[in-house]
């Protein structure tokens, strides 16, 4: 992790900044305190004029005039700043949801997706209100108190003195106050990420939430962030009860010594009644400059705090999807060589893959077989480059699979899932999810007879336009295994990986997809993941894995005659469809 402040500079360099609009927006800025600033000077005149017995219509015209123009350029520079706020954020926001695209999936593994989106949105708003309001308010402030400082001193050294030692004193109070309810602030947004973090994942697992009867399980944990924040809430609204009449207190203390020191001096004659209600004025200028002091320190190291997280977020390391050679062409073998995977850095030894070879064919089919936990969905995670293998190489055919183009690579799999999850949307937009050129309507509706999918697609309230929920709820497990299927049929594939495809299809369908299958599999490089083991009866080999490792591989018959393991399997299973048929 780097330095915070450091970070902070980093960010502002990698992020757009609309420093025309900016400048602008500071110039608007400091010509409405300017004007701030002559106010008080005009009311003085004013009021000497009208002891003297004028009517000092010119002033009076004059005190409008800056008044009204004040409010205007305070509203157009508020406007200004407020787009240029708008143009920071959105591109931050751009660029962290690209990056959060592109990261690897060890990453995604790691991370808890409600907190990451969560502190990352609110994390830009703070850098943003930083780099706007906060900034440009310090310019502000810088130009109000050397101005009325400058002012002050000419109208009058000595109630100058009484004013400026009068609003310190005040200060010294609200500052402690005032840090403190920063420090909160930051407390406040941690636990909103904690909480929309941990909301998100259990919002997204309802069906498990409910069947297990966790619901008021998980509204206790969710009580406890919100009791968390409620305590923060109360701590604030301490402070804040303490802070808004100490300022009160501070600016009634500083007016009586002013009024008191001045009047005295207005009754010997050596101050103008007019000087003194500017100072009055003036009171007004240097307090609120001197709290936005006092508040930038703790807004900055927010900001920079937030902008570590950022800056954390963008320093990751993306997957690079151009780098490398074009994908080969059809016909090359696929060699996994020695390989071994493990999970995470700090793993003590225990390794998914351990020392796994195996040479998958191109235009067969290639069948993996073994007991759950056996690292199958790994090997296809691996072909898919999801993760990198700990040591030893996959090829494809003489390359080594990390020099290829990982998105032309990819765009030569066809891969369906094990859970054959879909993106919320409608079936037709999860159907040509990602692909280069949109399909015709044609097209698509072969690919789902294809892949014995287009009945019950039209028998959906909207047929294909039908919204398919968050993560596809609104489906069945088979139902979205068979639009997987039918996107496959979509995209063409040069290499197909199924992984349990049928695994959640009844008899029926099971046999409608093992044909849609066949036509699929055809002249294809096809790796499919079998529980059932007579959809792979007819596999060109079939690899049994065994804790990570290939400890058999050959035909059906083959196997049966030398693979205890697997003989077992086989005969369990059909038992069991025996048992099931009778
Ligand atoms: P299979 O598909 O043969 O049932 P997997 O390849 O899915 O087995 O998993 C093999 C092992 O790797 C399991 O013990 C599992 O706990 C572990 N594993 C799988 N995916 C991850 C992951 N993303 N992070 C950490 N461990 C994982
Ligand atoms: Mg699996």
């Amino acid at each position: 992790m780097q330095h915070p402040m450091k970070a902070l500079t980093r960010l502002i360099r990698r992020m757009r900044i609309p420093w025309l609009l900016l400048v602008v927006a500071s110039v608007f800025a400091l010509i409405e305190t300017a004007a701030g600033l002559w106010v008080p000077l005009i009311t003085r005149d004013l009021i000497g004029e009208a002891g003297a017995g004028i009517v000092p219509r010119p002033l009076i015209i004059q005190l409008v005039l800056v008044i009204l123009g004040q409010a205007v350029v305070s509203g157009v520079g508020l406007y200004l700043l407020a787009r240029a706020g708008e143009i920071m954020t959105a591109d931050l926001r751009t660029q962290l949801v690209g990056r959060l695209l592109h990261l690897p999936m060890p990453f995604h593994d790691e991370a808890q997706s409600g907190e990451l989106t969560s502190r990352a949105m609110s994390d830009t708003v703070t850098v943003k209100s930083l780099l706007t309001v906060e900034a440009v308010g310090l310019l502000a402030s810088i130009l109000a108190m050397v101005g009325s400082i400058v002012i002050l001193w000419v109208l009058d050294w000595r109630l100058t003195l009484v004013l400026f030692g009068c609003s310190l004193a005040g200060l010294l109070l609200i500052l402690p106050i005032a840090t403190r309810l920063t420090a909160i602030g930051k407390d406040v947004q941690d636990g909103q990420a904690k909480l929309s973090g941990r909301l998100a994942g259990v919002l997204a697992e309802m069906r498990l939430v409910k069947a297990s009867c966790a619901e008021n399980e998980e509204l206790g944990r969710a009580r406890e962030s919100v009791d968390d924040l409620k305590r923060l809430g109360y701590r604030e609204a301490r402070i804040m009860a303490a802070l808004g009449p100490t300022m009160t207190l501070a600016m009634s203390g500083a007016m009586v010594a002013i009024l008191g020191y001045g009047g005295a001096r207005v009754g010997t004659g050596t101050l103008t009644v007019g000087t003194l209600v500017a100072f009055i004025l003036y009171l007004f200028q240097v307090v609120v400059p001197m709290i936005q002091f006092s508040t930038f320190a703790a807004s900055l190291s927010k900001a920079a705090g937030a902008a570590a997280y950022l800056s954390g977020l963008l320093d990751e390391t993306v997957e690079d999807r151009t780098e490398g050679g074009p994908a080969p062409l059809r016909g090359a073998t696929l060699t996994f060589d020695s390989v071994t995977h493990s999970y995470g850095q700090d793993d003590d030894g225990a390794q998914v893959l351990d020392g796994l070879s195996l040479e998958i064919p191109a235009g067969k089919m290639t069948a993996l077989v073994g007991p759950s936990g056996a690292g199958k969905t790994t090997v296809l995670s691996l072909i898919e480059r999801f993760y990198r293998p700990d040591s030893g190489t996959i090829r494809v055919g003489d390359e080594p699979l990390d020099t290829l183009q990982l998105a032309a690579w990819r765009r030569t799999i066809g891969y369906v899932p094990q859970e054959a999850p879909l993106l919320a949307g409608t079936v037709r937009e999860n159907l040509c999810l990602g692909l280069e050129s949109q399909p015709s309507e044609r097209e698509v509706n072969d690919a789902l007879a294809a892949a014995r999918a287009n009945e019950f697609v039209a028998n959906l309230p909207e047929g294909l336009d039908t919204e398919v929920g968050e993560r596809g709820v609104k489906l069945s497990g088979g139902q979205r295994q068979r639009l997987a299927i039918a996107r496959a049929f979509l995209t063409d594939p040069d290499i197909l990986m199924l992984d349990e495809a049928t695994a959640n299809l009844d008899a029926e369908s099971e046999e409608a997809i093992r044909a849609a299958l066949a036509d699929l599999t055809q002249e294809r490089t096809t790796l499919v993941v079998a529980h059932r083991l007579s959809t792979v009866r007819e596999a060109d080999q079939i690899a049994i894995m065994e804790s990570g490792r290939v400890t058999g591989i050959g035909r059906h018959e083959e196997l049966m005659s030398t693979h205890d393991v697997y003989r077992d399997l086989v005969e369990k299973q059909s038992l069991e469809d025996h048992r099931l048929t009778a």
